[in-house]
C-alpha cells in the first residue's frame, strides 16, 4: 500500500512527539501530512492496544515493543530496555506518570543557547497539552488540552499509599497538593494521564481527534530505513521495503533510540562510525547517538501487609540528596502491593533525576531491521552512585517511619543487614537499571556547539528540510518522567512549524 507518494510533511514515528506533530500540523488544511509508523495501528478507540493501566512500578515489555537489549555502562550487564512500537509509541505502553519537571530543567536548556526553551515559554506548551481535572485552568494549568490528567484523592488512596505520604510528612518533607506546580518539591499525589484506568496515549487523544482530516494519513507497518537527501536537503524517506515517499519536509520522531539510528543510516553522524559500517557520509555530526541518558532506578523490596491490587502508582516524594541542590534529584514512590511467593510484597522505588552518566546509540549494521547497539552508560560518572546510595538510605528511613512502617513486614532487598557504603554500593551495582526515559541522542544546541545535532526548533544543523522532534533532542533529562515533557516539546516545536511554511 502506498497511501501518499508526495506530501508536504512526512513524520517518522507515531509516538508521543509524532502524534502531537501530526495532529497540530494537519490543522492546516493546505498542508498534507503523512505519519509513518513501524508498528500496528489500533484505530481511534485503541482496539486491542494495551491501554489498560496497571502498576507503574511494573515497567515491562508488551507485545508492542521494539525488544531492544542494552548494555548498562559500568555494570557490565545487559538488560532489556523498552520502547513502544505501535501508533501511540511509548505513550501507549508507558506508566502514565504525568510530571512536568522543574523550572531549572528548561531554563538550563535556554541558558545553553537554546532560545525559546525557558520554563516560562515551555509553560505555555504544558498548558496547551493538558486537561487537568483537578486544577482546571488555575495556577498555570490547562483545562482544554487533549491529555486528561488527574490525581487520586486522599480517600481514594489505598492505605499503604496514604501512610507513605504521612511518613514523608513525619520525616520532615513538605506536603504538596500538586507536583506540577512551579518548583514543587515534596510529597503528594501523583498526576496521572489516565481516565478510568485507560492510558491517554497520543493515539487516543491527539490522533483520535485528527485522523478524520483528509490531509492526514496514518501509515502503520511502515518502517523507515533512511532519509533521502539531495542537493543539501531532505527530499523524502526510504522505507525498509524499498518504497520511497517524497516530501518537502521530513520530521523524525522515532524516539531516543530510533531517531539517531535513522540519521546514522542516512549518513549523518560520526564519520568514523559511518565509515566502519560502509555508509556513505552525508555530514560528519559527532553528536548523533551520543549523550544517551536515562534516570537510573532502584527498587527496595519488602514483604508487606495488605491486599494485592493492580493499580498505577499514586503517590510520590521528590527530594534532594544534598540540601544545597537547587532542584530535587531524587524521586521515591511506593509500588502497588503484589502477591509474592510467601505473601504480599511491595517496593519502594528510587530514581536519580539528574544523572551525570552518559551512554550512546550506534549501529551494528546499515540494515534497518537490525537492532541498534545501545549502551545506557549507567554509573559511568562517579557522582551518580553516592547520590543513589543517599536515595536508598532516604527510602529506608521512610520505610522505618510510622505509620508507613506498620504496612511493612521486612526488607527483602537489599536486606537490613547491609548498611555500610561499600555493601550498599555492591547491592546497587547488582540491581540498578533504567526507568525507561531515554533522551539526548540528537541533542539540540546552537550551531557553534560542535556536539549539537539540531537547532532550537529541531532542524538538523547543515541539512535543509530535516528536523528531529522527540525526546532525543533534549540536551539534558528533566527532573521528571519524560512523556509529558516530550508532548510539550513537540507542541512547542509544532507551534513554530505552524507559522512557517515547509522549510
Ligand atoms: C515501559 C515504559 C514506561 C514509561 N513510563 C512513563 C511514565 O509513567 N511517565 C512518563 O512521563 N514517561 C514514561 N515513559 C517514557 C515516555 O513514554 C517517553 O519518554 C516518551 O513516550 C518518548 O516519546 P518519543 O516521541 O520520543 O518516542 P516514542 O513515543 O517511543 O515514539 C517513537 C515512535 O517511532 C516509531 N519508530 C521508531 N523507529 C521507526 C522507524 N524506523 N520507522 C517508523 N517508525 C519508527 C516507534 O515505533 C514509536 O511509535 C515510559 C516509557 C516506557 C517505554
Amino acid at each position: 500500500m502506498t497511501p501518499a507518494a508526495d506530501v508536504d510533511t512526512v513524520i517518522v514515528g507515531a509516538g508521543s512527539a509524532g502524534g502531537v506533530l501530526a495532529a497540530r500540523l494537519s490543522q492546516q488544511p493546505d498542508r498534507s501530512v503523512l505519519l509513518l509508523e513501524a508498528g500496528p495501528d489500533f484505530g481511534p478507540e485503541g482496539g486491542q492496544q494495551p491501554h489498560e493501566v496497571s502498576d507503574a512500578a511494573d515497567v515491562g515489555p508488551t507485545r508492542y515493543d521494539w525488544g531492544h537489549v542494552a548494555g548498562l555502562g559500568e555494570l557490565q550487564r545487559r538488560s532489556p530496555v523498552f520502547a513502544g512500537r505501535l501508533v501511540g509509541g511509548s505513550s501507549a505502553t508507558n506508566n502514565v506518570m504525568a510530571l512536568r519537571g522543574q523550572p531549572d530543567d528548561y531554563d538550563a536548556w535556554a541558558t545553553a543557547g537554546n532560545a525559546g526553551w525557558s520554563y516560562d515559554q515551555m509553560l505555555e506548551a504544558f498548558v496547551r497539552v493538558e486537561n487537568d481535572g483537578d486544577f482546571g485552568d488555575q495556577n498555570g494549568h490547562g483545562a482544554s488540552g487533549p491529555v486528561s490528567i488527574r490525581r487520586y484523592t486522599r480517600c481514594e488512596l489505598p492505605s499503604h499509599q496514604r501512610t507513605f505520604l504521612d511518613s514523608c510528612a513525619a520525616a520532615g518533607n513538605p506536603v504538596i497538593a500538586d507536583h506540577n506546580a512551579r518548583a514543587a518539591v515534596g510529597a503528594g499525589p501523583l498526576p496521572l494521564n489516565a481516565v478510568a484506568g485507560v492510558r491517554q496515549s497520543t493515539a487516543l487523544t491527539y490522533l483520535a481527534a485528527a485522523r478524520e482530516r483528509s490531509n492526514l494519513t496514518v501509515w502503520p507497518h511502515a518502517t523507515a530505513d533512511r532519509v533521502l537527501l539531495a542537493d543539501g536537503r531532505a527530499t523524502g524517506v526510504q522505507l525498509a521495503d524499498g518504497q520511497h515517499v517524497a516530501a518537502r519536509q521530513v520530521l523524525l520522531a522515532a524516539g531516543a533510540y530510533g531517531s539517531p539510528a535513522l540519521l546514522l543510516r542516512s549518513g549523518i553522524g560520526p564519520a568514523a562510525h559511518l565509515r566502519q559500517l560502509g555508509i556513505p557520509i552525508w555530514r560528519d555530526v559527532p553528536g548523533v547517538g551520543a549523550n544517551l541518558h536515562d534516570h537510573p532506578l532502584l527498587r527496595l523490596h519488602f514483604s508487606a501487609h495488605g491486599q494485592p491490587q493492580s493499580l498505577p502508582c499514586q503517590t510520590l516524594l521528590t527530594t534532594r540528596s544534598d540540601p544545597s541542590l537547587t532542584r530535587p534529584d531524587l524521586q521515591i514512590f511506593p509500588s502497588a502491593i503484589a502477591a509474592g511467593e510467601t505473601g504480599p510484597e511491595m517496593s519502594l522505588l528510587v530514581a536519580l533525576l539528574q544523572p551525570r552518566s552518559r551512554g550512546r546509540v550506534l549501529l551494528t549494521s546499515p540494515n534497518p531491521t537490525v537492532a541498534p547497539d545501545i549502551d545506557v552508560g549507567l554509573l559511568t560518572h562517579p557522582e551518580d552512585l553516592p547520590r543513589l546510595r543517599a536515595g536508598l538510605r532516604r527510602a529506608r528511613q521512610l520505610a522505618g517511619t510510622s505509620p508507613f512502617a506498620e504496612q511493612l513486614v521486612s526488607e527483602m532487598w537489599p536486606g537490613h543487614e547491609l548498611s555500610t557504603d561499600q555493601a550498599l554500593d555492591q547491592a546497587i551495582r547488582a540491581q540498578l537499571n533504567v526507568y525507561q526515559h531515554p533522551v539526548g541522542t540528537c541533542r539540540m544546541g546552537p550551531a557553534t556547539d560542535p556536539t549539537a545535532v539540531v537547532d532550537p526548533l529541531g532542524w538538523v544543523h547543515g541539512v535543509d528540510g530535516l528536523a528531529v522532534i522527540d525526546a532525543s533532542i533534549m540536551p539534558t533529562i528533566p527532573t521528571a518522567n519524560t512523556n509529558l515533557p516530550t508532548l510539550a516539546l513537540a507542541d512547542h516545536c509544532a507551534h513554530h512549524l505552524e507559522t512557517t511554511p515547509p522549510h
